[in-house]
Order: C-alpha cells, then structure tokens, then sequence
C-alpha cells in the first residue's frame, strides 16, 4: 500500500517516530557529554520507554553508539552514554579549486576518516576531464571507506564560483568555468555514493560557503556570527550570521574576491579593475614578493612564503603587508555593514595569518566606526587547507543527522 492511502492513524505514527528519532539523534549530536537514556528523556521530555526504543532503533541503524562507561565509585551500573556512531553512514566531501582537487571522507561524529589532496594546474583543464579526475578520487575515497564500516550516503561539492540552485556553476573566473553543468557531467559516471532518501545524492556550492560551515561546526564552538575568508588564488568569504550562512537571495553572496580596492587599478579576469583578488590573491602576493609562482610546485607557495617572512626577507614581507592592507580594507567594509566582531582567515590565508593580522587589524581600527570601544578579532582557521571539502562532507552529515528516518528507511 502506498503511503497516500495509509490509514491516517498509521501516518501519523510514522511521523511521530521520524520526528523522535531526529529529536533524540539531534540531542545525543548537540551535547557536550554523552548522554544516558535518562538524560535524554529528560532534555526532551519523551519518556524513557519511548526513549529506549528510539535508541534502539539508532544503534541497530548504525547511527549511534554506547560510549564506554565513566568509571564510578561506589555500587551500581554506571549509565552508558551516547555517542554517534563511528561506523554506518558518512559524508563525501569534494572540491575543485584552480590548483587542487580534494576528496574527503566525514563521519557522523564529525572525524575526518578520509583525506586526499591532489594537486595540479586546473585552468588548462577541461571542466569534464577535471570533473573525471575528481570522480576517481572518489572511487578510492569510496573504497577507503568502505574498508573502514562506512557507507557514503551523500556527496557535496565544493568550487570557486556562482552555482545555481541546480548545481550549475554560472561563473568560476579563476578556473575559467562558465556555465558548466555539473551533475550532468557527473551523471555520466558511477554513482559516487549510495542512494538515501532524504540526502541528495549530490550538493553544488561555492566553496567558502563549505569553508564557512566547516568552520562554524568546528569543535570547541566558536561564535554564532562571524565573516570566514578563504585566500586562495580567488578570495570568497562566507557569512555567517547567528549560526546559519547567511547565502544571499540567489545564493551568491559573500564574492569579497571582487570587492574594489582599488578602483581605477588592475584589471581583473570579472572584468573589473581593482579587485582585491589583484593585491592579497594568492598569486598577486607571489608575485609581489618577487617569486616566480611557475618555479614553485603549487602547494609549497604558500608555505615557502611563510618560511622568507619568518626569516625577515623584507620583499616576502612588504607583500604580505601590502596584501593585509588591502584585505583589511575589503573587510572593514563589511564589519561596518554587518557589524560582526570574528573574522576567520582560511585557505591559503590560515598560515600566513601572523603577517596579514596586524595590517587587517590596522585598516579595522582606522575604518570601522565602533572599532575604538567594540574590538573585532582576526584569526586562523582552525581547520586546515581543506576546509571547504570537510565542511562540504560535514553538510551531508548534517542531513542525516537532521532526517535519520531516511537513512534507516533506506533499501538495501
Ligand atoms: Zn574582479
């Protein structure tokens, strides 16, 4: 029998048990400790015998685990808590940025059981043939995966440009991608993950919208509201405001890579001039420092920048300065719009963050109106260069963790 004609009672029950299991699941997610049955019934005001079945129905789904017991004095059982399940359904994450492609694997509990980074020049590439490249790298994250008792049961795709709500990426000028369809493309080979009701198989966006997230549920929490920077030859910053990304009416907010600086100044692949990508992009502060970026495999750049400055070469130095400016400038801009005191620098940014601070800092406190007696604070990411791919996986677990109904529902 369908579900349309179930009885009514029967329906509603069915609803009920989703609407439990996500409680019960969201509860055992948000808490700082692991939670006994008892405590759960108590956060959610369920009674314990509903409680129980609800556990029972996620540990045999996989979806949670009995956390070793505290050692307790005294006489007694010690209550076993609740944690999400290390094994059962996990998360895809990938990326497709101008010089590198990462796939990563993200379980329930939040840990990263997968990593790879490839690195290559992807401007000369074919959207196509990059895309296939990337699909590779799945297969074997795939297969890591599943060596280790975990079922992809979504992907999310990160990349540097305006994806529609079809997962069309409109514009990607860094990578020179325009209007590529990227699930057809994808389309065309194997199935990345498996099938669960309620997780889209697959989920396009800009990546420092990924970033941001990734770093909003980043562990120890940090504040609800904050601007998340990603410098990499492109900037993209992700908003975001009282713990949700704030996107924009179409999606495409947060483009501060295009931000003018300097208004009658370079020209830009957006087809602007001044652009702040122009001075504090990846390959605008190389070039200011006097390094050949061809002489350098992409993925020492950055690093290589960092050691010159660390050992004062002032050419390393003057370009970090004059790119924080600049940086500094852009988002004073949006402090003074926005009014948020944490902005988060990650990417390429995150190492050579000791540098670009203070003059970030400086152009904050000369710009922004309630600097003098509200200070902001500029820092790190937390997460490493990967943040977009592990924030990217981390929204596919969300989803289960929102909707664990699907993921039991789920044939096979
Ligand atoms: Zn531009």
């Amino acid at each position: 029998m369908s579900p349309t004609h179930a009885p009514a009672g029967a329906a509603r029950q069915g609803s009920l048990r989703e609407l439990n299991l996500a409680l019960v699941l969201g509860r055992i997610a948000a808490a700082d400790r692991p939670p006994s049955r008892a405590d759960l019934a108590t956060a959610t005001g369920l009674t314990r015998a509903t409680v129980s079945a609800v556990v029972e129905d996620l540990l045999a789904g996989q979806l949670v685990s009995e956390a070793d017991p505290a050692p307790r004095a005294g006489a007694g059982r010690p209550a076993r808590g609740l944690v999400l399940a290390d094994q059962g359904p996990a998360g895809l994450g990938l990326e497709v940025n101008v010089d590198y492609l990462t796939v990563c694997v993200v379980d329930l509990a939040g840990q990263v059981r997968h990593r790879t980074v490839h690195r290559a020049d992807l401007r000369p590439v074919a959207p196509a043939d990059a895309l296939a490249r990337l699909v590779d790298l799945a297969g074997q994250a795939r297969a890591d995966a599943a060596r280790q008792g975990l079922t992809l049961a979504g992907a999310a795709l990160a990349v540097p440009g305006l994806v529609d709500d079809a997962g069309l990426v409109r514009l990607a000028p860094n990578l020179g991608w325009r209007d590529v369809p990227v699930p057809e493309l994808l389309s065309g080979h194997q199935a990345l993950t498996d099938q669960v009701p309620g997780v889209p198989a697959l989920v396009v966006d800009n990546e420092a919208n990924f970033a941001a997230l990734g770093e909003l549920h980043s562990r120890p929490p940090g504040p609800a509201s904050f601007l998340h920077i990603s410098g990499e030859v492109g900037i993209g910053a992700g908003i975001v405001l009282d713990g949700a990304l704030f996107r924009g009416v179409r999606g495409w907010s947060g483009e501060i890579g295009h931000f003018p600086v300097h208004p009658q100044g370079r020209p830009c692949r957006c087809g602007g001039h001044g652009c702040l990508e122009q001075y504090a992009g990846q390959e605008a502060i190389v070039a200011a420092a006097g390094l050949l970026r061809a002489e350098l495999p992409a993925d020492t750049a950055t690093a290589r920048l960092a050691e010159l400055a660390e050992a004062g070469d002032p050419d390393a130095l003057r370009a970090l300065h004059d790119a924080g400016t600049a940086l500094g400038v852009a988002v004073a801009s949006v402090v003074n719009l926005l009014d948020l005191d944490t902005v988060v620098l990650g990417g390429g940014y995150a190492p050579l963050a000791p540098w670009l601070c203070p003059p970030v800092l400086a152009e904050i406190a000369a710009r922004v109106l309630t600097a003098a007696w509200s200070p902001v604070t500029v820092r790190p990411s937390t997460l490493g260069p990967e943040a977009a791919a592990v924030g990217a996986a981390e929204s596919v677990v969300r989803r289960i963790v929102a909707r664990p109904a699907g993921w039991l529902g789920r044939s096979g």
